[in-house]
């Protein structure tokens, strides 16, 4: 029997947001590789799948690759799960998915949870043509990537840890203008879910009123030719 590897997206926060299909696929394999077995305990436990879990993570997944291939050439089924979201979206998932290529193993993502699209579509700004940045970096290379995407044109999506979204909306504004058009989509799915839309100069007045709480994506609008 072949072996396959399966990227099982899961919610961001609302639970309600597993598929079906996540829930079988997560029972059907012999094992879950997890970023943090903890927190995806948890999960699973809610849903009422108990498998072995196997840590997979940004600090052991080089070194954890070759044996996952190994069970995979053996005829293994591994479901692969973040601590939220998309595997492989700002996620560990990469590697292993770009090994299983090359060693000719099926892979197949789930179609699932992942929180910049809710965020680009909640926003209101053009969502035919955007560029996925991630998270910026924070030191080396910061002000280039700034410098680089004062002239881009097609919205663009960021993620951001709550602590350093002032400062980011700040060095945007700097480098794009503060009159350029934004969303900050705060706490997407759950209970304090909050889309804050306009100006950067206006979500920088609001955000730095308060101290600001929760995950965070920013949406930015591109430049107007
Ligand atoms: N794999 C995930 C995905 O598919 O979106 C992303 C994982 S990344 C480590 C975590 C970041 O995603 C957070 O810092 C935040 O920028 C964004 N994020 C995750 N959940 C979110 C939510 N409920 N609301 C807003 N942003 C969220």
């Amino acid at each position: 029997m072949e072996g396959k590897l399966y990227i099982v997206p899961t919610p961001i926060g609302n639970l309600e947001d597993m598929t079906f299909r996540a829930v079988r696929i997560l029972k059907e394999a012999d094992l879950v590789l997890a970023e943090d077995t903890r927190t995806s305990l948890v999960l699973l436990r809610h849903y009422g799948i108990e498998k072995p879990l196997q840590s997979h993570h940004q600090f052991n997944e080089h070194r954890s690759v070759e044996r996952v291939i190994e069970r995979l050439q053996g005829g293994a089924v591994i479901a692969l799960v973040s601590d939220a979201g998309t595997p492989g979206i700002s996620d560990p998932g990469y590697l292993l998915i770009r090994e299983c290529v090359r060693a000719g193993i099926p892979v197949e993502c789930l179609p699932g949870p992942t929180a910049f699209v809710p965020a680009l579509v909640n926003s209101g700004i053009p969502s035919d043509h955007f560029i996925f940045e991630g998270f910026l970096p924070h030191k080396k290379g910061r002000q280039t990537r700034f410098q680089q995407l004062a002239a881009e044109e097609k919205t663009m999506v960021f993620y951001e840890s709550p602590f350093r979204l002032v400062k980011t909306l700040t060095q945007l504004a700097e480098f794009l203008g503060g009159s350029r058009y934004a969303c900050v989509s705060r706490e997407l799915s759950k209970i304090h879910e909050e889309n804050a839309r306009g100006s950067l100069e206006e979500l920088i007045l609001h955000f730095s009123s308060k101290t600001v709480k929760g995950e965070i994506v920013i949406v930015v609008e591109g430049l107007k030719k």
